[in-house]
């Protein structure tokens, strides 16, 4: 099987884990930013985790530089355009993109600016390629829930023009989900889809509450609900989907190595699983990648592809439209 000629969809990218190496220099220069290097291997090297990354708390340490480059509205839109150019040329035919609005305030972007401008790169990027997309909203959980609040709110205008769903990331603490029960509630009540980050770092515990008190329909990682079997029975019985990204749960120790990864077994019980990428630059990744390597530990079917490209389509936040025009693809 040949993944990069299949179809695909990827339903967990994070918006500042995937910044071309070239694009953060190119853009430094051109607004003056301060970044450690100019030279593409040392930015490369600063911006991608190693597979042999300690924990979830260093790969993040990735982001900063990143980061730096996304304080203008023509750089998030330019840096999501590329995004969605990279997934189009490996046939990803619909992605959601998820991004933190309060870390690209630092030169006085204002929230609602940022959203339409990575918006607006979504758009120039359906226009150029066959590609879809949709964005998702992330707060970061070691803020206050304040600031969660405010993004759900700034964000509300965009639902239904490329906003869909909101998310909770960063270090995950355990009983992180409590402290956000309010904003995500309102949220949900605003018409904002669910999907929170939950049992990457060894907490299962994380994912039962993520469901039970945030109303997740969908969980990033997940991986530990292996060990919690509260949180694997009701992921199971509210078919929740889980958005798993190999690489990345291995670099952040989340498993071992790839034939640890529970993807397989979680699949085979009936879990509804879907592959993606986290991070296309700092896991040093794409979805084809991702493919090649579930396939190559797991000895994945043309028939196991399918399955799991549907749950891809069912679990995304688009439209009925746009879902059935998706599931004709394959
Ligand atoms: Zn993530």
């Amino acid at each position: 099987m040949s993944f990069k000629d299949l179809p695909k969809i990827e339903l967990h990218c994070h918006l500042d884990g995937s910044v071309r190496p070239e694009t953060i220099i190119d853009i430094a220069k051109k607004e003056g930013v301060d970044i450690p290097s100019f030279d593409k291997n040392e930015i490369k090297r600063q911006i991608t985790a190693p597979l042999e990354c300690t924990s979830l708390n260093e790969y993040l340490k990735a982001f900063l530089v990143p980061n730096l480059v996304m304080q203008s509205k023509e750089s998030l839109k330019r840096i999501t355009f590329e995004l969605f150019e990279d997934a189009a040329k490996e046939n990803v035919k619909y992605m959601e993109v998820r991004f933190a609005p309060v870390l690209h305030t630092v030169k006085g972007l204002e929230i609602q600016e940022i959203i339409q401008s990575v918006i607006d790169g979504v758009k120039d990027s359906e226009q150029r390629y066959d590609i879809k997309g949709n964005v998702i909203l992330s707060c970061m959980r070691n803020m206050s829930s304040d600031k969660a609040l405010e993004v759900i709110e700034k964000g509300k205008a965009f639902l239904g023009k490329g906003v869909v769903a909101v998310d909770l990331c960063a270090a995950e603490e355990e009983g992180f989900c409590e402290k956000f029960v309010e904003p995500i509630a309102l949220a949900r009540k605003y018409g904002y889809r669910v999907t929170i980050h939950a049992g990457e770092t060894g907490i299962g515990k994380n994912v039962l509450e993520a469901v039970e008190l945030l109303g997740a329909e969908r969980i990033g990682h997940g991986v530990f609900i292996k060990d919690y079997h509260e949180a694997y029975k009701i992921v199971k019985k509210k078919n929740v989907v889980l958005e798993m990204c190999p690489t990345s749960n291995v670099q952040t120790k989340a498993v071992n190595s790839f034939n640890e990864h529970p993807i397989y077994n979680f699949y085979k019980d009936g879990i509804k699983v879907t592959v993606n990428t986290d991070n296309r630059i700092v896991s040093d990744t794409n979805m084809t990648k991702e493919f090649d390597i579930v396939s190559k530990e797991f000895n994945i079917t043309y028939e196991d592809y399918k399955q799991i490209y549907y749950n891809s389509v069912e679990a995304s936040f688009t439209d009925l439209e746009t879902k059935e025009r998706l599931k004709e693809l394959v």
